[in-house]
């Protein structure tokens, strides 16, 4: 059975992509930061497609604590298929008033974590048949936004490390995707007032907000045989806004 890292696997999407992947019998390593309760939720959904799971605390900016994230997944496992990465924060604020704290801290957990991860699971990632690596980026990181230079700067750098990282390993048959949703009801949007979900909508050509299942859907197909000759690939999952 091939085996996955999730990361920010506690709720909305990665929570999600979590349950997709237990469907298709995949093994799983979900990480959180702090939510303990909210991935032991996690854990019971998934569990009942009958896969083996592993939780693991970590906060994936902290370049050790990725390494740990990937050592215990091989300690248990034994072998690494797949890493989605979709640990993400935001700090949004005007930049003339975003701190440089508001900066690091989204550049550290967004960017950094993805490189992190992805520089600890890589080597083994490469020994399997049908490696995959999903990078969580956002439409956000393609036409910038009011209030998120700090955002867009960590998902439009993702798009960067996406495709150089899908080139190094394109040998090795691994393919490495990013997704970019759009606007997805979770609890990093629910912070938003009526006034600008409101506005947000009116951008939609599908006129819904997207769901956590919607990303996940994209998620579970780019890791499937389906996918082996899609890589290097930014794929929107915003229901028409960017186009
Ligand atoms: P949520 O805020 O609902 O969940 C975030 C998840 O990330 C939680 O599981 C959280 O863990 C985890 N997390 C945060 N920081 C860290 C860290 N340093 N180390 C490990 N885990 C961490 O977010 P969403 O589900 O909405 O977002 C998931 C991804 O999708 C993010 O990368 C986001 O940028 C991206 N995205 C979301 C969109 C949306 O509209 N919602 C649109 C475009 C992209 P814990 O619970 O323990 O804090």
């Amino acid at each position: 059975m091939r085996v996955a890292i999730v990361t920010g696997a506690s709720r909305g999407i990665g929570r999600a992509i979590s349950i997709e992947l237990a469907k298709m019998g995949i093994n799983l390593v979900l990480n959180y930061r702090k939510s303990e309760d909210d991935v032991k939720e996690t854990v019971e959904e998934a569990k009942k497609y009958g896969v083996d799971i592993l939780t693991v605390k970590g906060d994936v900016s902290n370049y050790n604590d990725a390494k740990a994230i990937v050592d215990e997944a091989i300690n248990k496992f034994g072998r690494l298929d797949i890493l989605v990465n979709n640990a993400g924060i935001t700090k949004d604020t005007l930049i003339l008033r975003m701190k440089e704290e508001d900066f690091d801290s989204v550049i550290d957990v967004n960017l950094k974590g993805t490189f992190n991860m992805i520089k600890h699971a890589s080597p083994y990632i490469m020994k399997s048949e049908s490696g995959r690596i999903v990078n969580i980026s956002s439409v956000i990181g393609l036409i910038g936004n009011i209030g998120q230079a700090n955002y867009a700067a960590s998902k439009s750098g993702v798009i960067g490390l996406t495709k150089s990282v899908a080139k190094e390993l394109a040998s090795r048959g691994v393919t490495v995707n990013a997704v970019a949703p759009g606007y997805i009801d979770t609890d990093m949007t629910k912070v938003l007032n009526d006034k600008v979900k409101e506005g947000i909508k009116n951008l939609i050509p599908l006129k819904r907000v997207g769901s956590v299942e919607d990303v996940a859907n994209l998620v579970a197909f780019l890791v499937s045989e389906k996918a082996s000759y899609i890589t290097g690939q930014v794929i929107n999952v915003d229901g028409g806004m960017v186009m």
